[in-house]
């Protein structure tokens, strides 16, 4: 048994360098995979490894001057959903790229729990309720009623509020998956002149936990292996559709053209009929890793675990000479 957490905290980090490079240390002396970003606003990160390594984790963490109250949204699992660890430094935690300046070590914006979150939608009409996330996620799962924006970028979101048009005197409730975008995103909204703006507590993931998913369709898309995690319970059809064939399904697959490499919904016959690739043209690159009808559903970044590099060229040089040999025929 392993278990995954999900975490962010924003407290003043004063060398992020150096911080970051002692959080590498720890988390290899403990065996973790996921990803971290250390910037000089805070800490963001989803981590996977055995359960009292992933303990001694979090109050290696909460040990750090001004990381005390960081809380943590925990599962357990059956495998580590990571190949890898990667703990770097960036500008920001959440890139919000605005012109809009927000220091989150200071403001902070309204949050509701998830007991209070569901009380709202249930008693509450005249709300903007807004999923923040991107449009790939919030297609396979999403709050009952939600407005969708289009986005594919965390920083598109800012553009949208000001397309939008959305009314500024109405109640606004904003989620994502864990909590952190909507940190930055409702006191932009605030900044923006929206008078009053709720964010959910800890994300859906943590809703999913509290509340049982309650007015929640579908499934979570999380950033790790799984891709996608239950929320709704007894959920009787997929809600996003294969992009190919428009079936229901909410499965992901990365594009097998390396060049391309787009995450998309994919049901499996359509994955087999384009070789797993997202169009008829992706399917014509040379660059296109073997489809491997078994594991469809391997993540790409997986994929190269199971295949060596020899093996991988074998099938590439004959997928080159037969590429060929149909343009010259
Ligand atoms: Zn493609």
């Amino acid at each position: 048994m392993y278990a995954v957490i999900l975490y962010y905290y924003f407290a003043r980090i004063t060398d992020p360098d150096e911080f970051c490079r002692e959080h590498k240390r720890k988390c290899q002396e403990l065996n973790l995979f996921g990803r971290i970003y250390i910037a000089s606003e805070g800490i963001n990160g989803t981590l996977s490894g055995g359960v009292e390594q992933i303990e001694e984790y979090k109050n290696y963490l909460r040990s750090l001057d001004g990381f005390a109250q960081t809380e943590f949204k925990e599962e357990r699992i059956d495998h580590v959903p990571f190949v890898k660890l990667v703990v770097k430094t960036r500008k920001e935690i959440v890139t919000l790229k605005s012109k809009v300046s927000i220091d989150s070590t200071e403001e902070k914006g309204k949050h509701l729990s998830p007991l209070e979150w569901r009380e709202h939608l249930e008693n509450e009409e005249d709300i903007l309720l807004i999923d923040v996330r991107n449009n790939y996620e919030s297609e396979i799962g999403h709050f009952k009623g939600a407005v969708k924006p289009d986005i594919k970028n965390f920083y598109d979101f800012e553009g949208w509020v000001d397309r939008s048009e959305l009314d500024k005197n109405k109640k606004v409730l904003m989620y994502c998956t864990g909590g952190i975008r909507c940190e930055k995103f409702s006191v932009l909204m605030e900044k923006k002149g929206f008078k009053d703006v709720y964010q959910l507590q800890g994300g859906i993931i943590n809703y999913a936990q509290q509340e049982d998913g309650a007015h929640f369709k579908g499934k979570c898309f999380v950033f790790d292996d799984r891709l996608a995690v239950e929320v709704e319970k007894n959920q009787k059809e997929p809600l996003g559709k294969c992009a190919i064939s428009g079936v229901p399904c909410d499965t992901y697959i990365n594009c097998h053209n390396m060049d391309c490499n787009q995450l998309f919904i994919c049901s499996k016959e359509a994955a087999i009929e384009f070789q797993g690739c997202c169009s008829k043209e992706c399917m014509t690159s040379v660059r296109c890793r073997p489809f491997l009808p078994d594991n469809i559903y391997m993540p790409s970044r997986k994929w190269y675990q199971y295949y060596d590099e020899n093996q991988w060229l074998d099938i590439r040089e004959k997928r080159e000479q037969q590429t060929t040999y149909t343009k010259e025929g």
